[in-house]
């Protein structure tokens, strides 16, 4: 029986993702483990679609059922997050006003006006630049955000950074573990390992309670991208918490449930390494899998990395959780300008 039976969900997604086999990254990495993607990053019709919108499925219904006329959220200046809302508000008919902060210490000539920002801003949302820095937390922007709304009349519906912090925001990736578990059965095997980029924290927090109900959830393996990784792991450890009441697990979420690897997320959130931007190519090479310099390229490095150090025994079928972002590539493009 699934977890979310009494939580109502507002369709954005197309529904179940494309689970694919990866046989030229599995052979480029060795050929002794299987690696598998599913394709969150080709969930939607909405705006290229991503993780976000798999939370927002489940947020939405409350947004309606309040009587707000504005979405307002917040992110950095390429948030795939910010688009994703926007994209809702533009589907729901809602106004929508997102903050984006300067969370990136990134210079491309056109990184405020290409990817992300430029979709958000295309759908129709009012896109406000602060200068604050990089920070899951609640922040002063947004809550001035709220207030702005209000004073203006409106009625505002807050979604926090990355839809993580807020009370629904784990149940889409509860779905995902389910999902996965669907597939599984046609597919006729189960995956060894799971692994999921993680900065604000609802996905990989949905995650392990989802598959903490199938009693695997230390197979799901956190990549950081956020370089402030105690931060992170103190809100998984609270939204899961949490999720795990609000669905009825029945049980707590130990400590080694929690698998987050802190060493990919260098030099800073936002910033690609080499081995990110080599990570990136790799997948691109061999898959024409797109990845991101911010989010998923740095879990494919960790893909790799850990495939190469050996960290899967032989034979292992590892799941890649690609969580969407290629947008923001159109941010770095000094980096690739030679491919
Ligand atoms: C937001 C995002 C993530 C991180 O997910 P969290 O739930 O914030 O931890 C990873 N990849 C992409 C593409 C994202 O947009």
């Amino acid at each position: 029986m699934s977890l979310l039976e009494k939580f109502e969900r507002y369709p954005l997604t197309y529904g179940t993702t494309p689970i694919e086999y990866l046989p030229r990254l599995s052979a480029a990495l060795g050929g002794e483990v299987e690696i598998y993607a599913k394709r969150d990053d080709c969930n939607s019709g909405l705006a290229m679609g991503g993780n976000k919108l798999r939370k927002l499925e489940y947020i939405v219904p409350d947004a309606l059922a309040s009587g707000a006329d504005t979405l307002v959220s917040i992110g950095g200046v390429q948030s795939n997050h910010t688009r994703m809302v926007a994209a809702t508000a533009a589907k729901l008919g809602m106004k929508c006003v997102v903050v984006q902060e300067k969370w990136v210490p990134h210079y491309d000539a056109v990184y405020d006006r290409v990817g992300n920002i430029m979709m958000t801003r295309l759908m129709g949302a009012e896109s406000r630049l602060v200068e604050d820095g990089f920070d899951i937390g609640i922040r002063q922007s947004w809550e001035d955000a709220i207030q702005s709304v209000k004073d203006r009349g409106g009625k505002p519906y807050a979604i926090p950074a990355g839809a993580s912090v807020h009370k629904y925001g784990a149940l889409g990736y509860i779905g995902f573990a389910e999902e996965v578990a669907e597939q599984e059965k046609e597919l006729g095997f189960q995956f060894d390992y799971i692994i999921v980029c993680v900065v604000t924290g609802s996905t990989q927090a949905g995650m392990i309670v989802g598959f903490a109900a199938q009693n695997r959830a230390e197979r799901v393996i956190g990549i950081d991208a956020s370089a402030t990784p105690q931060q992170t792991r103190a809100q998984v450890r609270e939204i899961a918490d949490n999720a795990a009441t609000l669905v009825g697990l029945g049980r707590k979420i130990r400590e080694d449930e929690i698998v987050i690897h802190e060493e990919y997320a260098y030099p800073a959130y936002g910033v690609p390494s080499e081995e990110t931007n080599a990570a990136i190519r790799l997948a691109a090479r061999t898959e024409a899998m797109i990845t991101d310099p911010v989010y998923e390229g740095k879990s494919m490095q960790g893909l790799i990395d850990l495939t190469r150090k050996g960290a899967f025994p032989k034979g292992s079928k590892v799941l890649y959780a690609h969580l969407g972002g290629a947008p923001a590539l159109n941010g770095y493009s000094y980096y690739y300008r030679e491919g």
